[in-house]
């Protein structure tokens, strides 16, 4: 606590902070760095050959009745002074109102399209007023379509789950790196918006809480463009020089040109708590990394040891046949399923591994 500031001024936080969230819980509508430079859906994979190595409520209540009192006794002496009303502000700026919100839908303007490669592209949304976006490490959002949005089989709106590449403490910009597939009902859709079109975001949508340091070493398995996640994470573990977990990547493609956020991968590298492996169906000639899909004896050679209890853990995130073959899929947004396939041959534990 700063000391220089008098403990109505952390009453009058919170009483900031309470008084935010009622107004956010009883609003009906709201509104809504790019990375200049990011496999058929419908075409299935099998995952598991082996790898040709080639190598609450009341004490909101309480807390703001007790602010409440504390405003009301703090301004019977006077009042705030300019430097205590400037640091108020400061709160207020930092403190306040994110751009999303989790329990509504809010449009957001399409301000950027940016072709990433044959079948990618970042799509730039701007936030109002310089806004964070308020999303955490590790969480996503989902996203439905404004105005003629794309309904699934039995009529209902289509809503998918993506996760921004910009850091979350970015302000004014959210970037989404979308893959499109030919039969994919969203990604069709986005492929045909226009900037100035807008798009429906909702978050976030908290997935694993990530800590600096609650573990030793982490594996991250990815595939296509189930890298946004793992990146989510490299990201917030790459910045913080405090944070000295170990890191190995896992990330297949079918082709070099398939993989995303190369320029990005490229940078980790040089990074030592950080190692990346790359796997290609189809590796071009002279190929440094993997071939083949990622194994049970690619995770034994890789990963870090099962042997590290609590203090190892292992993110997944691909396609639904890689999810199969390297976990076995989640059973729902909130059960995670049993643990099968090359990381429980390999003999991981379901509390050593979180599927996002
Ligand atoms: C936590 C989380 C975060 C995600 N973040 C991103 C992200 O940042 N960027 C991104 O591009 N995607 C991301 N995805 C995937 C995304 O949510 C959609 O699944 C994807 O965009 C396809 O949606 P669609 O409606 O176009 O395809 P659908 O209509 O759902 O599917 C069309 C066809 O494609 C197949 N298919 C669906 N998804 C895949 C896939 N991933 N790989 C191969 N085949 C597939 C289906 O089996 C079907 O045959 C994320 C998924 C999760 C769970």
């Amino acid at each position: 606590m700063d000391q220089s500031l008098p403990p109505f001024y952390y009453q009058a936080r919170i009483m900031f902070r309470f008084s935010n969230s009622l107004v956010n819980a009883t609003r009906g509508t709201g509104r809504m760095s790019v990375m200049r430079n990011a496999r058929s859906a419908v075409q299935a994979r099998q995952y598991s050959v082996p790898t040709k190595s080639a190598q609450s409520s009341n004490t909101a209540l309480y807390l703001s009745l007790g602010g409440a009192a504390g405003l009301g006794l703090w301004y019977a002496m006077g009042g705030m002074n300019g430097d205590l009303r400037s640091k108020l502000s400061e709160v207020r700026a930092d403190d306040g109102e994110f751009a999303l919100n989790k329990d509504e839908f809010r449009s957001f303007k399409l301000k950027e399209i940016q072709p990433y490669n044959h079948d990618s592209s970042v799509y730039v949304f701007e936030l109002p007023d310089n806004k964070k976006s308020g999303l955490t490490v590790c969480s996503c959002l989902v996203v439905r379509g404004a105005g003629d949005e794309p309904k699934d089989d039995n009529g209902k709106p289509v809503i998918r789950p993506y996760t921004p590449i910009n850091p979350p403490d970015s302000r004014g910009e959210l970037e989404l790196l979308i893959k499109h597939y030919p039969q994919g009902k969203m990604t069709q859709y986005l492929k045909d918006l226009k900037v100035g079109d807008e798009l429906k975001l909702k978050g976030p949508n908290p997935k694993f809480p990530y800590k600096a340091n609650e573990f030793n070493e982490i594996g991250l398995i990815a595939g296509g463009a189930g890298v946004t996640p793992i990146w989510q994470l490299v990201q917030e573990i790459s910045s913080n020089p405090e944070d000295k977990t170990k890191v190995t990547i896992l990330y297949a493609n079918k082709s070099k040109e398939d993989i995303l956020l190369a320029e990005k991968w490229s940078q980790i590298e040089k990074d030592s708590r950080f190692k990346i492996v790359h796997f290609l169906d189809n590796a071009p000639s002279g190929w440094s990394g993997e071939t083949g899909y990622i194994s049970k004896e690619a995770v034994q050679k890789y990963l870090p040891s099962t042997d590290l209890g609590e203090k190892v853990k292992v993110f997944v995130c691909g396609p639904p046949g890689q999810m199969k073959a390297i976990s076995g899929p989640k059973k729902s947004m909130t059960d995670q399923g049993p643990l099968v396939g090359a990381l429980a041959d390999a003999g991981y534990s379901a509390e050593q591994v979180y599927k996002f």
